[in-house]
């Protein structure tokens, strides 16, 4: 045995202790053994340095046993004490044994004591082993558990409920706070899916199948999940600690996924609006090409005639050109420019438009019928003004044959949104067309004045202040109705 072993000899006798000592050495232990008999010497020892065991007599003069014992194992709980003694009845040994000694050695058999020792030695380390493993086990459970309780993320541990291969049902094992936050579930430890959110089995089917999958299979997913119960978007973790078990771990990302839509929807708009720009300006543009040749052509030949034509044809495509460009610029600005927000009326606004378009109002005879019904609204007041102008402005241009032309501007309340409207009599408007009409450049007459820009520049105002837009026509010859929203800007109804 190579080990240095340090041992604190409890004895009174000094000649029975240096027999000790030396039986140890000569049967190989390389040992530093002390002496101590009183009470105090052994608190001193204690207290001095650490040791690998204690060897006792029994009663000592200055020292009871079980004091001695004690005080060694509120100093030192582990450190093994072997009783050297003389004879000791059965009884008294198992009582001992219960107080924390380790073993027993009679002096007249010293033969035992190595064994004894080395027998004590062994179980310590187990024991240290033992502890040391329980105190990492005991760390990692804290961490784990303060991981779990406090993590951003939502945590489900469930067992599933299989009938054969069919995923029944599942009962919540554990969950942490912020699965109760972002499910807003609460209490539902101990209890079935089935509970906690009747019919999810058939409204979610797609979650039982991942969740079921993981459970059986043990292998981990990974994916986005639309909770139809919940009404939310989770990027969701599945993984199996143990058959038919398995750990969701969630995180919301609605907003992700709102964000995205809504970038895709603005992605595919720039196209539409790119594709459009350049096929728009691309017409005047070849008008213009194509009569610089002409004019060249008819300069050559001095057939001015032709030249005041083709002149005239530029001209046309240039202002065709300036026109597009206006409008385009315009509704740029929307949203980037914007005047100090006023409180004004629904009515203040329609009669500043309808003050605005008098003299068409009156070349078309139209009859205008202004509801009593107001609002009073909150915002760019130039900008609102620009909605009534242009759709009256379209009421008056499309008005087609109607005799007398009407045209209603009024506001209604329903399902508690205000609903704004402009209604003519006029040609009305097929419903194929009723979304295309808001697309930027589109008209349904190409002979028609106007680039086909109007409904577009309103569309982008309504939406900047929260809102939509939409038309209802029965048809051709129906008269149309274009109704609008403005929730960010609507004061009172
Ligand atoms: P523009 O009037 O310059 O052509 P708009 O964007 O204002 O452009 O309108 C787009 C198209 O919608 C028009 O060309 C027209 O065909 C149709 N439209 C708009 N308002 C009406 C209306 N009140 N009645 C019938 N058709 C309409």
């Amino acid at each position: 045995m190579d080990e240095y072993l340090t041992i604190l000899i409890i004895e009174d006798s000094p000649a029975d202790y240096l027999f000790v000592e030396r039986h140890l050495k000569q049967h190989g232990l390389s040992v530093q053994c002390s002496r101590v008999d009183s009470l105090t010497g052994l608190h001193e020892a204690l207290d001095r340095e650490s040791w690998d065991l204690v060897l006792s007599d029994y009663n000592l003069p200055d020292l009871v046993f079980l004091d001695g014992l004690r005080l060694i194992r509120t100093a030192c709980p582990d450190l093994p004490v072997i009783m050297v003694t003389g004879a000791m009845g059965d009884e008294k040994a198992v009582e001992l044994l219960r107080q924390g000694v380790w073993d027993f050695v009679l002096k007249d058999n010293l033969t035992r004591l190595v064994p004894a020792i080395l027998r004590s030695l062994k179980a310590k380390r187990e024991l240290d082993e033992r502890r040391y493993a329980e105190e990492r086990l005991k760390e990692s459970e804290a961490m784990y558990r303060s991981l779990f309780e406090n993590m951003m993320n939502g945590l489900a541990y469930c067992r599933m409920l299989f009938d054969g291969d069919t995923p029944l049902d599942f009962i919540f094992l554990n969950v942490n706070k912020s699965f109760e936050r972002q499910s807003g579930l609460k209490h539902v430890v101990g209890k079935r899916v089935s509970e906690v959110i009747p019919g999810i089995r058939e409204t979610d089917p797609g979650m039982f199948e991942v969740y079921s999958r993981v459970a059986l299979t043990g292998k981990a997913e990974q994916q986005e999940i639309y909770v139809k119960a919940l009404g939310e978007w989770f990027w969701v973790s599945v993984y199996s600690p143990a058959r038919e078990h398995f750990v969701a771990v969630f995180d919301v990302i609605t907003e992700r996924k709102q964000a995205e839509e809504l970038l895709q929807r603005k992605n595919a708009e720039i196209e539409q609006f790119i594709y459009t720009v350049s096929h728009d300006l691309r017409s005047p543009l070849v008008t213009v090409k194509t009569f610089m040749g002409y004019l060249e052509k008819d300069m050559a030949e001095d057939d001015k005639e032709h030249l005041v034509q083709d002149i005239k044809f530029i001209h046309g495509a240039a202002d065709k050109m300036k026109l597009l460009l206006d409008d385009l610029l315009e509704l740029s600005r929307i949203g980037r420019i914007e005047a100090e927000p006023v409180r004004v009326s629904f009515k203040d606004l329609a009669t500043e438009s309808l003050n605005t378009l008098a003299g068409a109002i009156k070349e078309n005879q139209a009859d205008i019928h202004l509801h009593d019904a107001d609002v009073l609204l909150f915002g760019d007041r130039p900008r609102l003004c620009l909605i009534w102008q242009n759709l009256i402005e379209n009421a008056l241009k499309y008005g087609g044959n109607a005799t007398p032309l009407r045209i209603e501007l009024g506001v209604r309340q329903e399902n508690g949104e205000t609903i704004f409207f402009v209604k003519d009599n006029g040609i009305g408007i097929e419903s194929q067309y009723h979304r295309i009409i808001f697309g930027i450049f589109e008209k349904l007459d190409p002979t028609s004045t106007g680039a086909g820009m109007g409904l577009s520049l309103i569309k982008r105002i309504v939406e900047k202040c929260g809102g939509r837009i939409w038309v209802e026509s029965e048809g051709v010859g129906t008269g149309s109705c274009f109704n609008f929203t403005l929730p960010r800007v609507v004061l009172q109804s």
